[in-house]
């Protein structure tokens, strides 16, 4: 699972930032990782090894998308 992060990706971590969310979105990747808070916009900037150690999972944006699909509903256009 290592290696595959990107600037854009959002990942979801194993402990709680204390304003209750887990979800960081990632704005810079090399030796070191910048991550923001989507609960409340702080930014941390870890090594990577550590941003690694706490990921719980990665979930694109692309993929939060899918579960859209259920509630997906057909317009009908109505005159
Ligand atoms: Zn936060």
């Amino acid at each position: 699972m290592e290696g595959n992060y990107a600037v854009g990706d959002v990942i979801t971590t194993k402990k709680q930032h204390p304003c209750g969310s887990n979800e960081w979105k990632i704005l810079r990747v090399g030796a070191e990782f910048r991550i923001k808070c989507l609960g409340c916009g702080h930014q941390l900037m870890l090594p990577r090894s550590k941003v690694i150690a706490m990921i719980r999972k990665k979930s694109n944006e692309s993929e939060s998308h899918k579960s859209d699909q259920e509630t997906m509903v057909k317009t009908e256009i109505k005159k």
